[in-house]
């Protein structure tokens, strides 16, 4: 990946998305935030000040020299529901719940927020339509990137074997040790392939979140695919990691557009 700095901000890109999009997932550095969401959160409901909120967002949008009104955000339910959308959110409205969501506006700023959980930008340089997904061990086990896939092919015919794909810093397997729950669902929609993401160790199981994601995106057929291989747990200093900060913590914003 490519880090860009401006100012106190940081942001990671991905090298096959640069020349496309405007894009980045954005460290916890440079914000306005207190401990425990120190410091550049955008998770609401968490604790942190809306005003905070707002602040790190104006930040970031001055950064990438976009308008705040530009933004396009949903509230991430851990689910496979996609949202296509023609225009930005009304800022003044609720966010429509949905785990991908996607455009072919140039003028709307997708954007999304993480903390362990696996960001995956998705680019269609044939359409010239961007989709953004968000993917936690329930969103990768129903397959939320297959579904962003099959809403791009139908939203924008888009070709799956032009799609050029991100699989973003999220929790890795170093890290992710998981319980009987995700074993079961793993194995429920994985099969004999679970194996490949259940890693044994420790006298555990610890889940594989980017293996998992580019399993199902070659499935659906997408070739170009970049992995940052970034744990969110091993480097609290840029990330914010909910598993390795017992849940208080912030979450970190990634921002997606058409150059
Ligand atoms: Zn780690």
């Amino acid at each position: 990946m490519i880090i860009h700095q401006v100012d106190q901000l940081e942001f990671w890109s991905f090298e096959q998305l640069e020349e496309h999009c405007v894009h980045g997932i954005l460290t916890r550095k440079g914000g306005v935030s207190p401990s425990p969401w120190d410091s550049l959160n955008f998770g609401g409901n968490i604790g942190d000040s809306r005003q905070n909120i707002i602040e790190n967002r104006r930040r970031v949008f001055s950064a990438i020299n976009r308008p705040v009104e530009s933004i396009f955000d949903s509230w991430q339910v851990h689910g496979t529901g996609m949202i296509i959308t023609d225009k930005p959110r009304n800022l003044d409205e609720i966010h429509q719940k949905a785990d991908i969501i996607a455009t072919r506006d140039r003028k709307i700023t997708l954007f999304m927020r993480f903390a362990d959980c696996t960001p995956i930008l998705l680019f269609d340089p044939e359409h010239a339509a961007i989709c953004m997904v968000h993917a936690g061990w329930r969103g990768t086990l129903a397959g939320a990137v297959k579904a962003a896939v099959a809403g791009m092919r139908e939203g924008f015919s888009s070709r799956p074997e032009k799609i050029i794909a991100g699989i973003g810093p999220s929790i890795g397997p170093d890290h992710y040790r998981v319980g009987n729950e995700v074993i079961q669902a793993a194995e429920i929609s994985f099969g004999s392939s679970a194996d490949e993401f259940l890693l044994q160790k420790n006298g555990g199981y610890y889940f594989d979140l980017w293996a998992a994601n580019e399993f199902l995106l070659r499935q659906a057929g997408v070739e170009f695919i970049e992995r940052s291989n970034i744990c969110t747990a091993c480097d609290l200093t840029r990330w914010y990691s909910h598993r390795a900060e017992n849940g208080k913590t912030g979450r970190f914003g990634a921002f997606l557009a058409i150059r």
